[in-house]
């Protein structure tokens, strides 16, 4: 339909032809995303129109752009040069650039294709369980802090939503409301991102294989209550977390090993018995062999089991090691930053 919508709006001309062809792409797949969630039970809303201002994106795949690294600059097609300022060394063949507007900051995000890096082996394993009242709990007794970053800034977010609600729509007041908000959010995703990053390295530099719970098989729900804005969250996080954890694997020659998530809370990770719990049950207690623990630790033991395919085995049960969130923060990034000039 591209050569036909030029007809009748002129202006597309001045847009380059691949972005043009990935807008279409996108739409695609996201048409085709929906209707796969939907297949899986997730309730889904409805594709809405993105007018000016609202569409953020840009995307040069494959060709349209040159990147000088040296000099600082960002050649796109059809818009010209211009100065960036390249966070980190881009190694390998770029891909695409995609071109994005936080507000009225803009970045361009390179996609480079990469060897992969693969790491010594440890031999070992782990289980990994995610959660509400803490992060992560892994087979190796440490509790991971949930990170808070939303919450920290709640507040202030709060404040500004209502400056917003007062401000004449369109004043320059409303922009300058509008882009705080912007820059807020774009400051909790950054701290949240930096946490999950850094927490996926931990895993992926420690263990040769890391077992998790299929999240798309659970449905999400399962994993707490279901209401409030925390709760997606939440779920947004650890989805992105496995997803981290997965990509980082690959390119380490780890493995990530996604199980069945059936009667990860309930089994007994001891003796194998099905020990029935509520949601707010925080301890597992076995009434047939006794073993007493955190709940999310014997999950995790039986995420570990179940991924390597072991029996279960009875185990001595400790305290488990909190790990808090400035501890996980406080890791050197993977790259090393990366300035010119
Ligand atoms: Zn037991």
């Amino acid at each position: 339909m591209i050569p036909s919508l030029k007809l009748i709006n002129p202006k597309l001309n001045l847009v380059y032809s691949k972005v043009l062809q990935m807008v279409n792409y996108t739409i695609w797949s996201n048409i085709k995303g929906l209707s796969a969630s939907k297949k899986n039970g997730r309730k889904i809303g409805h594709i809405r129109f993105k007018g000016y201002g609202w569409y953020n994106t840009l995307n040069y795949n494959q060709s349209g752009f040159k990147v000088d690294q040296d000099r600082s600059l960002l050649h796109l097609s059809k818009i010209g040069d211009m100065r960036i300022k390249i966070y980190r060394k881009i190694e390998g063949c770029i891909k695409a650039v995609i071109i994005k507007r936080e507000g009225n900051r803009w970045f361009a995000i390179v996609q480079a294709d990469q060897e992969p890096q693969p790491l010594p082996e440890t031999k070992d394993v782990v289980g990994l369980d995610v959660g509400l009242t803490s992060f992560v709990v892994d087979s190796e007794g440490n509790e991971i802090e949930n990170p808070r970053c939303a919450e920290q800034s709640e507040d202030k977010l709060a404040r500004l939503q209502r400056r917003l609600a007062r401000a004449v729509r369109g004043s320059n007041n409303y922009g300058a409301i509008k882009d705080k908000i912007a820059k807020l959010h774009k400051r909790i995703n950054c701290q949240r991102d930096d946490f999950l990053h850094k927490l996926s390295r931990m895993y992926v530099n420690k263990f040769d294989i890391i077992c998790v719970e299929d999240l798309d098989v659970k449905g999400l729900k399962e994993k707490g209550h279901n209401r409030g804005m925390h709760r997606s969250i939440h779920d947004a996080s650890w989805s992105k977390f496995i997803f981290m954890l997965s990509y980082k694997a690959q390119s380490a020659g780890r493995k990530l090993i996604k199980i069945d998530p059936r009667n990860t809370t309930q089994r007994c990770s001891a003796c194998g018995s099905i020990v029935k719990k509520e949601l707010c049950d925080r301890v597992h207690e076995c009434p047939y062999c006794g073993f007493l623990c955190n709940r999310d630790y014997n999950a995790s033991r039986n995420i570990l089991l179940t991924g390597m395919e072991q029996p279960v085995a009875p185990i001595e049960s400790k305290p488990l090691h909190h790990i808090f969130v400035m501890q996980v923060l406080a890791m050197k990034w993977e790259a090393a930053p990366f300035r010119t000039r």
